[in-house]
């Protein structure tokens, strides 16, 4: 059975959480649940594995990379799992007890304030490997990581992963250009955040997306985009409406078309093509 890929399935419109709903607090651990039901019921989100293809082909951009050999060491130990949007994998300050290579579909990790404000500080995409480090020792999470759009990923337990590092060079090699990126993305998302104007953070936002969902729609709300890029709603959508008037996309109740990809790259800021260069070096620093 083939793993559904992102591109099959619409971003839905639910914001991360209802402004109507009460904010859990950003430091509690809530394992697989978030609350965004429109009344501030919690809605539980969980993984379910599915069927892994015969052939092990994984599209994730670290295992793709991998010799044959250190493949097979970890082949053994993956599942694949489905990760639904809305599923929160880890809470701050809560230990880490898997690995998840993104398969498809997108993750952000979320910086959340004591008052209840949120900020994405960077977005996961098939190059990312999420608690790489945990297998350095014990480690704990330091953000809220939560899906986006869609997600599948080969997970594997914590103490497999530290196993499997001990034994093979390039599978520690591989832990540690993982990290190394992840580091990488987060600052480059700290300082768009901080220096780059909400309306070329949105193009690249928007840039960003449709590389991992691989369609030309998009769902998410107002409040979703204004919680992302840290700004108020009326921003979002005197943005939108530029955007709109420029051509460059189509906004309705929640969807955006995109219309004019080559326009968005422009207006967008430089950091959707630095990550990706980025990327591409770390990534192919595992064959070295
Ligand atoms: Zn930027």
């Amino acid at each position: 059975m083939t793993p559904p890929r992102a591109s099959q399935s619409a971003f839905s419109t639910e914001p991360m959480t209802s402004p109507t709903a009460p904010r859990p607090s950003p430091y509690s651990v809530v394992p697989h649940v978030v609350r965004d039901g429109q009344d501030g019921q919690a809605t539980t989100h969980k993984e379910t594995a599915l069927e892994a293809p015969p052939e092990f082909d994984p599209r994730n951009l670290f295992l793709a990379a991998l010799s044959p050999t250190d493949q097979a060491i970890l082949r053994s130990m993956l599942s694949l799992q489905r990760l639904p949007q809305g599923l929160v994998l880890q809470e701050p300050e809560q230990s880490i007890e898997h690995v998840y290579f993104v398969e498809s579909g997108m993750i952000s990790l979320v910086a959340a304030m004591q008052d209840g404000a949120a900020i994405e500080t960077v977005t996961l995409g098939r190059e990312a490997i999420l608690g790489a480090l945990a297998a350095f020792g014990t480690h704990r999470a330091t953000a809220r990581a939560i899906v986006q759009i869609d997600a599948t990923a080969w997970r594997l337990p914590v103490a497999d992963f530290r196993h499997a590092i001990e034994e093979s060079p390039g599978l520690r090699k591989m832990a540690l250009l993982g990290s190394e990126l992840l580091l990488a993305h987060m600052q480059q998302t700290a300082a768009c955040n901080a220096l780059h104007t909400a309306e070329r953070r949105l193009c690249r936002w928007i840039v960003q997306v449709q590389d991992r969902v691989g369609s030309d729609v998009i769902r998410l709300t107002h409040d979703f985009l204004a919680q992302m890029l840290s700004v108020r709603r009326p921003t979002v959508s005197l943005i939108a409406y530029e955007l709109q008037q420029a051509g460059f996309i189509r906004y309705q109740r929640g969807r955006i078309a995109i219309l004019d990809r080559a326009g968005l790259e422009r207006s967008a800021c430089e950091c959707a093509g630095v990550l990706r260069e980025k990327t591409q070096r770390i990534v192919g620093d595992i064959g070295f």
